[in-house]
This record gives structure tokens, sequence and C-alpha cells, in this order.
């Protein structure tokens, strides 16, 4: 056991960046002794990518708003996971945060900023209120730059880190969201790309994830305001029967899989992309024309 800590880990200075990739091959543990920062983690896509990361060897840092919820999460998780409140809106939170990864764990290799909400604006821009719009560009879009900025403070000097943001087809394609929800994604996509520029001189990979529907807590409170007279599993339905690909159905796990496959060294030449993960339905509308012998 020479070289290896309490929890199982063991020393990467001590043994080295090859030896570090030859056990984490030979594992099958995609981020061995990696440490991770996920914020939004304490349900939904967060949790389920909390959960890939430790089954693959990391030990991750859940950072949400919600402190019962995150700190049950992290107590689920076991000993490689911790839980800090964070409030996204708040830069000295995620700077906190940040610096409780090195504190922790003197190290802080992944950040993936997921905290974002949902919102129930008036469909035409002509009612567009302001301040929704204000408080929804504030968590989505400045909580996760935010985000970046210290992931990358902490990084840099390393000269090596991954950062992942979750955007959404509602980013990608308009129509699939109200004005300001869809704004606010289609501006995680392009600042990965911004953040991306600068930080692959730094040798930090900077992606996102664009999820399809998925009836986590958010979805499902929505789908209540929408269609208050039906249950929850009606409305699971719903969201699920939305999607194009037959057979199967957005899930959690299958973000989680995607963000395991871009922050590991599977990915390790990918940097300003977006992983659309939606089944096919942004990249085709299929024509609905009648059959042959329909038409006079
Ligand atoms: P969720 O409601 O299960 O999780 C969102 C988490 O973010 C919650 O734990 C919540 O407490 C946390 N959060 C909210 N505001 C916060 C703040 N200010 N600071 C810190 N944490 C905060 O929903 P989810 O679907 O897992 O959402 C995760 C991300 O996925 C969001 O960015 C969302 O926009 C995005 N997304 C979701 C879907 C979907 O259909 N579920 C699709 C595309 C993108």
């Amino acid at each position: 056991r020479i070289g290896l800590s309490e929890n199982g880990s063991y020393s990467r200075a001590l043994f080295g960046e090859s030896f570090h990739r030859l056990l984490s091959t030979h594992t099958g543990r995609k981020l061995q002794d990696k440490v991770a920062l996920i914020t939004g983690a304490a349900s939904g896509i967060g949790k389920a990518t909390a959960t890939k990361f430790i089954n693959n060897g990391a030990r991750v840092i859940i950072a949400d708003i919600q402190q019962k919820l995150g700190q049950e999460t992290a107590n689920k998780l076991g000993p490689n996971a911790s839980f800090i409140t964070c409030d996204v809106t708040k830069e000295s939170d995620i700077s906190n945060a940040v610096d409780f990864a090195i504190s922790e764990h003197k190290q802080l290799d992944i950040m993936f900023n997921n905290a974002g909400i949902a919102c129930r604006t008036p469909p035409s821009i002509v009612d567009l209120d302001m301040t929704v719009f204000d408080k929804v560009m504030k968590i989505n879009v400045g909580g996760l730059v935010a985000g970046i900025k210290h992931a990358a403070r902490v990084m840099i000097p390393h000269g090596t880190g991954s950062i992942l943001c979750t955007a959404s087809i509602t980013g990608v394609m308009g129509g699939m969201s109200q004005h300001t929800y869809s704004i606010s994604k289609c501006a995680v996509i392009g600042t990965v790309k911004s953040m991306a520029s600068e930080l692959c001189r730094h040798g930090i990979r900077v992606n996102c994830i664009s999820p399809f529907a998925i009836p986590t807590t958010f979805v499902m409170e929505e789908m209540s305001l929408l269609y208050p007279n039906v249950d929850a599993q009606r409305h699971m339905k719903i969201v699920h029967n939305a999607g194009v690909l037959k057979g199967a159905n957005c899930e959690p796990n299958d973000i989680a899989n995607a963000a395991l496959f871009l922050v590991s060294d599977d990915a390790k030449y990918v940097s300003g992309h977006n992983l659309v993960v939606d089944g096919g339905f942004t990249s085709f509308k299929n024509l609905d024309f009648p059959a042959p012998d329909q038409v006079q």
C-alpha cells in the first residue's frame, strides 16, 4: 500500500502522470485521483454526474444553494463526496467553493458549471419582464462565467484542467422554450467558445453539453404549472414523448456519460465543443408529406 492514502487514492506526485494513466486504464476508472467541483449537484443532472465521477475514482465537491438536500446527497454518495453551500449568483460563494477544493484536496482538475434555473415568463417578447430576465441571466450565465473565472484562477498555474458547462438544446434551436431561458443557454454555448479560445493556451479544455428535456425537478415543476390537472406520471410521459429517438428516453445518466467523456482523457483533444445529447432532435425536421394514395 505504499503511496496509498486512507481513502485508497495514491500519491500522484510520488508515482507520476504515466503511472496515473496506466492505473486509470487498468482499473477502467477514468477519473482516478481527480478532484471535481460540480455546481447544482444536489439533484438531477448534477447529482447523476457526481455519482458517475465518484464511481470513476474522483473526489467530488457538491456546490449547491440547497443546503439540506446537498448535504443529504453528499452523505448518500459516501466519503469521496463533500458538500459546500454555494449560491452561484454570489461570486464570493464560488470563489470559496474553489478555495475549499484546494484546501481539502490540494487540487482542482474538473469544474462543472451545471447550476441553472428554468423560468416562466410570458411567451411574447413584447411582454418580457426584464427583472425576471436579469435574474435568470445572473444564475444561468453570470454564475457560470464566475465559475470559469475562479476555476481558471487555480488551473492556470498547473497548465491543465477541464471545465464543463450545462447548456441546452433550447440554446441550439429557437422555439423550444420561452425567450429568456433560450437566450441564457445560447449564451452558455458562446461563453464556452470564448473561454476555450483563451484557456487553450494554458492546457485547459472548456466544453458544454446540451441536453434534451429530462423530467428533473425544475422541468417537473414547469410541467405542473403548464398542465395542473394531470399527475406526475403523465407529466413525465409528456416530456419523454417529445423526443424523436424510438425506444429511448433522455435521462440524467445520459448527460453524466457525456460529462464523463468530456472531462476524461478520452476527450483530451476536445475543446470549445457543444455536445448535443438529444437523440437527433435538433439535427432534422422530417417532412410530414401525405402518402401518395391520399393525394388526389
Ligand atoms: P434540477 O432542478 O434537478 O437541478 C438544478 C440544481 O441547481 C438544483 O440542485 C438547484 O438547487 C441548483 N441551483 C439552482 N439555483 C442555484 C444557485 N443560484 N446556486 C447554486 N445552485 C443552484 O434540474 P437539472 O435538470 O438537473 O438542471 C441542471 C442543469 O441542466 C441546469 O443548468 C438546466 O438548465 C440544465 N438543463 C436541464 C434540462 C432538463 O430538461 N432537465 C435540459 C437542458 C438543460
